[in-house]
């Protein structure tokens, strides 16, 4: 039997301040108005409610703290109002995530770049850290160019690091941003090539691009479903059968990816919405079952067995990896 892992997850959006500025991206705050820190009182809401899950999953805007300066200001003000103990993104999130391992959650944040002390900072509160490499074409794409973020020698950087301090890792391509399949290609060989070294790529995310309102790209074509499935089929042939090609049920149609070799559907949630695309919302649980009917629906940890069993996690979260394999022993892939 052919099992096809998912996540139940709840989905916290610390903040929508972000340094870049990438032509695809509805999420990221273009002025104050439409910007916001999470308190940690709406953290709090949404974990008192958390229902099945067993992952938070923390997304944030790359580096507010170097936004333009209103935003930056903002950032600020908004995080000492919350109480946090410092004016730094990566220092409030751990906060949060301590309040998540309280609350019986596994985290997972994706906060953009970070260093390797920052990555130090998180990792004893992280089941599993991502990064999307999004793709090694970079800053030559139009929708790169007032991102210095998405410098693609920066992000395979940050990956290698959290592979040197063996943090379990979720990494993916953008599909349809203006890359052509060569650079799909070397992107995923330059992913290949970091689990070849230090085996932490737990997933790989094939995300197709999705045209949104309000963003330069918002005339820009989605990738077609065949472009999908190529991409999915080269993925496979690519990267280590342990790595699991992730799609993301809520942006394609499943089924087929999974006949070409995905196995993977991502987080979900019951309780909050996808907030970087916040128009697609996920399938229920059981819809998503018998959309990819015969193959049988599965859920995971955010950090799979294979790095439990190495003891790739914190002292801090180990009751609860525990609690979860003693109430379902069945959970992890
Ligand atoms: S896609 Fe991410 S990095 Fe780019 S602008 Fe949006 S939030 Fe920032």
């Amino acid at each position: 039997m052919v099992y096809i892992t998912f996540s139940r997850n709840i989905f916290i959006p610390v903040t929508n301040v972000c340094r870049n500025e990438c032509g695809y991206c509805a999420f990221r705050a273009r002025s104050c108005e439409d910007a916001y820190v999470i308190s940690k009182q709406e953290v709090l809401n949404v974990l008192q409610n958390k229902g099945a899950a067993t992952e938070a999953l923390f997304s944030a805007g790359e580096k507010p703290e170097l936004a333009y300066t209103d935003l930056a200001s903002f950032f600020k003000t908004r995080l000492s109002l919350s109480g946090a103990q410092s004016f730094s993104l990566v220092r409030y999130t751990k906060e949060l995530c301590r309040l998540a391992i309280k609350h019986g959650l596994l985290p997972h944040c994706n906060l953009g770049l970070l260093s390797r002390d920052e990555l130090m900072e998180l990792r004893d509160v992280n089941a599993s850290m991502g990064l999307m490499l999004e793709t090694t074409a970079g800053l030559r794409l139009e929708a790169h160019k007032r991102s210095p973020g998405k410098d693609p020698f920066l992000r395979v950087q940050m990956i290698e690091e959290a592979g040197k301090l063996e943090i379990p890792f979720t990494t993916g391509i953008l599909v349809g941003i203006g890359e052509d399949k060569e650079d799909r290609i070397r992107s995923l060989d330059a992913i290949e090539s970091l689990h070849e070294q230090y085996e932490h790529i737990q997933e790989v995310i094939i995300q197709p691009f999705v045209p949104k309102q309000s963003t330069t790209m918002c005339e820009v074509e989605q990738p077609g479903f065949e472009e999908m499935k190529e991409t999915v089929r080269i993925a496979r042939r690519i990267l280590h059968d342990e790595i699991a090609i992730q799609v993301p049920p809520n942006l394609t149609s499943p089924k087929e990816l999974i006949e070409l070799g995905a196995s993977d559907l991502g987080g979900i949630s019951e309780l909050t919405i996808d907030y970087i695309n916040p128009e697609s919302p996920w399938p229920r649980e059981r819809e998503l079952a018998s959309k990819i009917a015969p193959f049988e629906l599965r859920e995971r940890l955010p950090i799979y067995s294979r790095y439990i069993e190495k003891g790739w996690y914190s002292e801090e979260i180990r009751p609860v990896i525990e609690k979860f394999i003693k109430s379902t022993g069945s959970l992890y892939r």
